[in-house]
């Protein structure tokens, strides 16, 4: 139903001594590009967020990866859910998320997304223009609604508020108008702009906020939402820790814990971006020699499928495809241009790539792959979609909220591995799980 599911993506169990390279290695049989998803790594994400950010409920942007196995993953952590059309309502809701942990987080929504989340009790949503709150006082009366302002996105990577969010010298007005059609908005929200770069972006837009609150007359406001903007790859990595304590600062100063303000973001990139390794196959060479000889290589994946982040991600403008193979460091390196799979040139990956000769059928490894990938595929020629396959190791298997197993689907990582040691160590991880999860199915 929703192009993904855990029957044809079943999640398999990491045992000790096994690496995702091990996993990587057994599936690469076949010719079709596929992502391994190291669902421990979203584990550390959660428990990093919630360690640095206590104040703050992450609710994940759906829009950013929806792989099933990621939501359940997330569902499990209890996580919200940032979602942004009746699809990605719709597929929360099928997983079994609550009405409650949703925010349907888009300012221009089409009335029949509206009436949907209406019925079925997704109350809490944003707006920033005075149409959105007709709309929602036609369809939507009960809504919950949350104000999103524009802030200084100047220092992301993606900007925003170009786009979205009211302008503060509007917002007075734009609440008045609210209390006039007896509408209630219990929150602001703003988004500083994905793969934020400057904390101090958060604390300015704080402040805006809190500007807000204090400007409001008639409403009892109590929900903040930080949007998202977080990243963990590359500078980024470090930055996590103190854009957190710049965060924590910020709403201790604006908005102290005795206010009894209910605090949430929408983080996407944040905890999926690093959980997902792309594999790709060559399957097409051609030296052309010209001023100099370069090499030519086509792969079976590129900017219409799982990389178009290369057009319009400048987080990910620059993919650097690396072999699966061991390479020697003594091996030459060639001038390289690796190219998508369409009949189009813009579809080319890298050029000017100084690599060791690949051959077809060589398979090549891109890390990262996670954030705005998947979720943003075309069919343009129709080619084949990467394959998802998720794993997970037994000890966070078993760290996970028990009664939430009964919504897995799991299954053993053996066809790819021949040993019998590693079979019976696989068996075993799958046996205690089963047994973990079949003591909470009497239980319930
Ligand atoms: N919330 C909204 C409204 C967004 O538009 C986006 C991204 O575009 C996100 C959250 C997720 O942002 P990020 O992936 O930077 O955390």
């Amino acid at each position: 139903m929703h192009g993904l599911s855990l029957e044809r993506n079943p999640i398999e169990i990491l045992e000790t001594g096994r690496s995702i390279s091990d996993i990587i290695d057994g599936k690469i049989r076949h010719e079709e590009p596929f992502y391994v998803v190291n669902l421990d790594n979203i584990l550390e994400r959660h428990l990093q967020w919630i360690s640095l950010l206590p104040r703050v409920k992450p609710f994940y942007a759906v829009k950013c990866n929806n792989t099933t196995a990621v939501l359940k993953m997330l569902s499990a952590l209890d996580t919200g859910f940032d979602c942004a059309s009746k699809a990605e309502i719709e597929l929360a809701l099928s997983l079994g998320v609550k009405p409650d942990d949703i925010i349907y987080a888009h300012t221009t929504k089409p009335l029949s997304h509206i009436r949907y989340a209406c019925a079925h009790r997704v109350n809490l949503m944003t707006f920033d223009n005075e149409e959105e709150l007709l709309k929602i006082s036609h369809v939507h009366p009960q809504a919950k609604l949350v104000i999103r302002i524009a802030v200084d996105d100047s220092k992301s990577m993606v900007r925003l508020s170009p786009k979205f969010g009211a302008r503060l010298p509007t917002v007075r007005q734009l609440l008045g108008r609210a209390i006039e059609l007896n509408l209630e908005v219990v929150g602001v929200s703003f988004h500083v702009g994905s793969g934020c770069t400057r904390s101090s972006a958060f604390r300015q837009a704080i402040e805006d906020a809190r500007r807000v609150f204090d400007s409001v007359l008639g409403f009892q406001m109590r929900l903040l939402d930080i949007g998202g903007g977080f990243s963990k790859i590359g500078d980024f990595q470090e930055k996590f820790k103190e854009f957190s304590e710049v965060i924590n600062g910020s709403l201790d100063e604006f908005f102290p814990p005795v206010s009894g303000l209910e605090v949430i973001a929408e983080p996407g990139r944040y905890y999926v971006e690093s959980a997902f390794t792309l594999a790709v196959n060559v399957i097409a060479k051609r030296v052309v020699v010209e001023d100099r000889r370069v090499m030519m290589y086509y792969i079976n994946d590129g900017v219409y499928g799982s990389m178009s982040c290369i057009t319009f991600d400048p987080a990910h403008s620059k993919l650097e495809p690396y072999p699966h193979r061991a390479v020697k460091k003594s091996e030459p390196r060639y001038c390289s241009v690796i190219w998508g799979p369409t009949c189009d040139s813009i579809d080319k990956i890298t050029e000017n790539y100084w690599i060791p000769e690949l051959y077809v059928g060589d398979w090549l490894l891109v890390d990262n792959m996670g954030a705005y990938t998947v979720s943003v595929t075309t069919d343009f020629n129709s080619f084949e979609k990467a394959h998802i396959y998720t794993v997970v190791t037994a000890e966070t298997w078993h760290s996970l909220n028990l009664s939430r197993m009964k919504m897995w689907h799991i299954s053993a990582c053996c066809a790819a591995c021949t040993s019998l040691g590693c079979l019976k160590n696989s068996l075993k991880s799958l046996q205690l799980i089963e047994d973990a999860a079949a003591s909470v199915l009497i239980g319930s």
